[in-house]
């Protein structure tokens, strides 16, 4: 008696843990409900490569991508998770990006050999209205499960309109001289992280500065979800 009512005090004095997607109570950020239909991409049929698919490989903008490694589709309720954590930082939702790639562990391990991971980074500008960078803490929870360092290496120049808004011309035009590297870089293999492929534009003109002092280079893209509107 005494121990259940001492039990029920407690847990009235700590907060409810809900899922971040159904909101239902749970024990971690995403419940398994959520987890067991999550769209995630199934890394070992496409041998740890989206671009072995040919409709992927077509559709984006992908020239100086060696290889891309994507956990799940951007669909309900990824797309929403995305979208509200790049406005909130929530912690919560951040570790619900964590339970994604833990279950991505055994993939990730078998395809990605990297010595250093690159965050996609933002503006300066961006950066100080946001206070945090999604792809850069995407990149720390990477970091814990391939034991490779992060290294910020890009720098992003000036601020360019959703990509997907603009036809290929406009998104070459858009990306001119958007990126840059600080200096030169010892490794040869690396993997560039980003939240979000649509286009692959980002992406792919990241590779093309950092394959532009470094041509050997093997570089890996790493993002959270992908969006495929031809599927
Ligand atoms: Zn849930």
């Amino acid at each position: 008696m005494k121990t259940s009512l001492t039990s029920r005090m407690i847990s009235q004095l700590l907060p409810m843990k809900l899922c971040v997607a159904c909101h239902q109570h749970t024990e971690n950020a995403l419940c398994d409900v959520c987890i067991a239909d999550l769209p995630f991409i199934n890394m070992d049929v496409l041998k740890g490569n989206m671009l072995n698919e040919p409709s992927t490989a077509q559709s984006l903008e992908c020239k100086f991508i060696d290889q891309l490694y994507v956990a799940t589709e951007y669909i309900h309720p990824v797309k929403r998770l995305i979208s509200e954590y790049k406005f909130s930082g929530k912690l919560a939702i951040e570790q619900s990006f964590s339970q994604i790639f833990h279950i991505h562990q055994r993939w990730m391990q078998r395809y990605i050999n990297a010595q250093r991971i690159i965050p996609i980074p933002l503006s300066n500008k961006r950066l100080s209205s946001r206070l945090f960078n999604q792809a850069y803490e995407i990149s720390k929870a990477l970091s814990r499960l391939i034991d490779a360092p992060i290294d910020p290496v890009l720098i992003k120049h000036k601020e360019t309109p959703q990509q997907a808004s603009l036809d290929a011309p406009s998104r070459k035009k858009n990306m001119n001289n958007v990126f840059s590297q600080k200096r030169p870089l010892g490794s040869h293999r690396v993997v560039v992280v980003d939240d979000v492929i649509t286009t692959g534009a980002t992406a792919n003109h990241a590779c093309q500065v950092l394959k532009s002092l470094n041509p050997d280079m093997h570089i890996t893209v790493f993002a959270l979800a992908i969006s495929r509107p031809h599927r």
